[in-house]
């Protein structure tokens, strides 16, 4: 198949772009280098399957393709906060312009949706008919609602024009190539130890997330948009919770050196708790996260150990 991958020049995306190239299939992958870095694909640009093209999702692109994956738009509370309009426009524009691609080409269409349309969540684990806790105006709506819509949207457009769409709700995902600046919260605890500077806890850390290996979150990508009669959404994340004292902790285990802890105000609208439910894609799928959280750190320091 030829497949687009628009923010395929991200973490996530320049694993994707690996993997399906890596299936034979022949891969254009979209960015506009927001948070994304030609260095992630460079290995790719030999390949004459692999393709990279710089533009932007919020204008219009015409390509002739059988799938494609969304994924194009800042992940990381820094970057997405950056300029908050933006990033609504990326969210819903591209959505609306992959959305229109896919209808005029005819293409299956997947969707990186996120946790986040959960907001700061009453109920856990989250489960995919919860509705979420979203606050409209806070300073983290532009990437939730902007997320909320680009469902809609997918939704919209399946029930109009009977578009083939796959949602997929990510939940925090972490490994090689996240950016070392990027302000989330795997890197800059693994940067800082490397650095042996202090740990920084936003609040009293013990609020909670759910870290998923990106080797795992990529297989669950590939089985949803390669299942026959499912729409989503379906989380994929690992069930594993932990407060950000319990990452700082393991963290310095493996890193070791002489950080401390430093603790800063908690962000508003930080979401207390994150877990996802994934009897649907266990169920669906066939799917379930196969590297627990010591595993994936330690590819994650190595990583970074050699870029720090
Ligand atoms: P990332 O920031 O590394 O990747 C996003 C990519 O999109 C970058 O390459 C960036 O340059 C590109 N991009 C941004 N705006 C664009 C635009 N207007 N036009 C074209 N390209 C644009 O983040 P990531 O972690 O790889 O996230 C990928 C997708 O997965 C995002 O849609 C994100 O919302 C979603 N997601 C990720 C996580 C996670 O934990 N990593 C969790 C939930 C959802
Ligand atoms: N966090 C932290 N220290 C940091 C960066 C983040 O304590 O240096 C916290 C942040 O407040 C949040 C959690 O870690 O509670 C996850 O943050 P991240 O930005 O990675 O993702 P998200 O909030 O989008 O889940």
């Amino acid at each position: 198949m030829r497949i687009l991958v628009t923010g395929g020049a991200g973490f996530l995306g320049s694993h994707l772009c690996e993997r399906l190239l890596g299936e034979g299939h022949e891969v254009i992958c979209l960015d506009n280098f927001f948070t994304g870095r030609k260095i992630n694909v460079a290995h790719l640009l030999s390949n004459p399957m692999f393709e990279l093209m710089r533009h932007d999702v919020i204008d219009p692109f015409k390509v002739e393709v059988d799938q494609i994956y969304n994924l194009a738009c800042p992940a990381s509370p820094v970057h997405y906060q950056h300029n908050a309009i933006k990033t609504i426009k990326t969210s819903v524009m591209g959505a609306i312009n992959c959305l229109g691609l896919a209808k005029r080409v005819g293409a299956r269409i997947f969707q990186a949706s996120t946790s986040e349309v959960y907001g700061d969540p009453e109920i856990h684990p989250q489960p995919e008919t919860y509705k979420g806790s979203v606050n409209p105006i806070g300073p983290r709506a532009c990437y939730d609602e902007g997320k909320r819509c680009a469902e809609t949207l997918f939704f919209d457009y399946h029930r109009s024009n009977n578009v083939d769409i796959r949602v997929v709700r990510i939940f925090n995902t972490y490994g090689p190539r996240m950016l070392a600046d990027d302000g989330r919260v795997v890197s800059n605890f693994v940067v800082q130890a490397l650095k042996g500077e202090d740990i920084t806890i936003y609040g009293d850390g013990s609020q909670t997330r759910s870290f998923c290996y990106v080797d795992d979150l990529i297989e669950g990508f590939v089985r949803l948009m390669n299942t026959e009669d499912i729409t989503g959404p379906v989380n994929i994340g690992n069930p594993g919770e932990f407060t950000m004292l319990e990452l700082a902790e393991k963290v310095l285990a493996q890193v070791g050196g002489p950080s401390k802890l430093t603790y800063r105000p908690l962000p508003q609208d930080d979401p207390l708790q994150r877990q996802p439910d994934i009897t649907i894609a266990k169920d669906r799928l066939g799917w379930q996260p196969t590297v627990d959280l010591d595993a994936g750190l330690a590819k994650t320091i190595e990583y970074f150990r050699e870029r720090v």
